[in-house]
């Protein structure tokens, strides 16, 4: 029997292995992870991470083909294939800080795998890691010189949350990156064998080491790229009265553009597009492409444009101060369907209304106080300005509550913002709503998700990205 491991037990990890577990029966599947309190909530009836669909995959082989644990050291000695799917963040410090990879966690993970192994394997890159990567690990591995055999594939993983379910189900693609070694393209062969056991053959790409590592940040850059683009329209819409949906529809009608990731929002957020975008922007830098680099950096510059002019938008529509006044922010995770908040351009909405004295009421379906409350004691890095990152002051959170229904949310509000486009926020009773609302009352549709006509007719003043202002 094959014996995969896999290091890392996130967001990528964990589903990624429970569905070669459910389409491999013939692989024993564990994953291990350094966090105890992750491995036990992967092995209770409370996973630690929301995504729908999850839960019936990881319970139908947890326990026969699939295991959680953290005798990281034991499992990764036993097994034929090692998956690395650990976090790689944005670099805090140091250099390259604020666009480089830290690679801090991969250069462990990878000194560990050598130091336990006593048979030969093929070790997978899961994790995004920048361009030549493979090359550093690969010298990582064979340092003590233990006459094993490692192979190092590239094999990125391109699961969006909120859907990872169905996109492991039925990929688009996917991706496999070796040397083209004889032994190198053994270990393709092994890893394509894993993922024929679902995927269709014309779906399994394979490349040499380079153009895997890079397509997965090449591929990130394009989608990120497409929401800028469609936001920079949704500003200059506003101020041409042409109206942000329409111009979509018609762009993405050309078959050559296509429809999808074109809709106008408050801005991209989640763990991956901003850190994946700049570390591109600084292995353009040190591969001597500035003019690259900063084509790229737009991208992000736009984004955050994006979101400091809906705030703006906020303040100056509510006659110019949030001051004392209380908005409701309907959504806090970076997009539905997910309780993930990293990056979520919540955390820069409600900073900015904190900084405006504002008193805000959040609810989101799926994020904890805990984590909100965690997320908005974050700085957030300034490009620009780094010299000038203050702490969220302390005091800033007597103006934030945490509630769990979105009536209570908006009871007495002045202003509503909806920042994240979960299902339920389509269906509430914006009549009601508005009846326990402070007038005039005020919507701010950060995520486009309700028809501006119907609201105004409410009684609403609606903002709308991307839409003509209210008449
Ligand atoms: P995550 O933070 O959710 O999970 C990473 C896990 O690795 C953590 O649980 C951490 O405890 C564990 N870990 C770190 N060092 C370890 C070590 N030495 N031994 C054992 N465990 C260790 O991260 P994630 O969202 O799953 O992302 C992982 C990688 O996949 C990143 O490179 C990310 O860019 C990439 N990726 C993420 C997504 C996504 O949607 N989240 C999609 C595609 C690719």
């Amino acid at each position: 029997m094959v014996k995969i491991c896999c290091i890392g037990a996130g967001y990528v990890g964990g589903p990624t292995m429970a569905m070669i577990a459910l389409k491999c029966p013939d692989i024993e599947v564990v994953v291990v992870d350094i966090s105890k309190p992750r491995i036990a909530a992967w092995n209770s009836d409370e996973l630690p991470i929301y995504e729908p669909g999850l839960d019936d995959v990881v319970k139908s082989c947890r326990g026969k083909n699939l295991f959680f644990s953290t005798e990281v050291e034991k499992h990764v000695a036993e097994a034929d294939i090692v998956f690395v799917s650990v976090n790689t963040p944005t670099k805090t410090r140091g250099l390259g800080a604020g666009k480089a990879a830290d690679l801090t966690y991969w250069e462990s993970a990878a000194r560990m795998i050598a130091d336990v192994s006593k048979s030969d394997k093929i070790v997978v890159e899961k994790s995004t890691v920048p361009v030549k990567t493979a090359e550093a690990i690969e010298k990582i591995l064979t340092h003590n010189n233990k006459g094993i055999n490692f192979q190092i594939l590239s094999n990125p993983e391109f699961l969006a949350e909120g859907t990872a379910i169905e996109d492991l189900d039925k990929p688009d693609r996917v991706l496999i990156g070796g040397r083209m070694t004889p032994e190198g393209q053994k270990a393709v062969a092994a890893l394509k064998a894993v993922y024929a056991h679902w995927v269709p053959e014309d779906r399994i790409i394979t490349t040499n080491l380079w153009s895997a590592e890079l397509s997965k940040l090449a591929a990130n850059a394009f989608l990120a790229q497409r929401i800028s683009s469609i936001n920079a329209m949704s500003a200059l819409c506003e101020s041409t009265g042409a109206d942000v949906s329409e111009v979509a529809y018609a762009v993405g009608k050309d078959s050559r553009i296509g429809p999808k990731f074109l809709n106008a929002s408050v801005g991209f957020g989640g763990s991956c597009f901003q850190k994946d975008i700049l570390n591109l922007v600084y292995i353009c830098e040190c591969n001597g492409l500035p003019e690259v680099a900063h084509y790229w950096k737009q991208v992000v510059s736009i984004n955050d444009y994006q979101k400091t002019r809906f705030v703006k938008r906020v303040v100056s529509s509510m006659f110019n101060t949030v001051s004392g006044k209380k908005i409701a922010v309907l959504g806090f995770a970076f997009k539905k369907d997910t309780g993930d908040t990293r990056e979520t351009p919540a955390i820069d909405v409600c900073h900015g209304l904190l900084g405006d004295k504002a008193q805000i009421s959040i609810y989101d379906p799926q994020v904890t106080e805990d984590q909100m409350k965690r997320d908005l004691a974050m700085n957030k890095f300034d490009w620009d300005h780094p010299q000038h990152l203050q702490p969220q002051s302390p005091t800033a959170f007597k103006q934030v509550s945490v509630v769990w229904d979105a009536y209570e949310a908006c009871k007495d509000a002045h202003g509503i913002c909806i920042i994240t486009e979960w299902d339920e926020f389509k269906k509430l009773d914006y009549q009601k709503i508005y009846d326990n609302m402070q007038k005039p009352a005020f919507l701010f549709d950060g995520r486009n998700v309700l028809n501006v006509e119907e609201m105004r007719k409410i009684g609403f003043v609606v903002y709308s990205i991307g839409k003509p202002l209210d008449p």
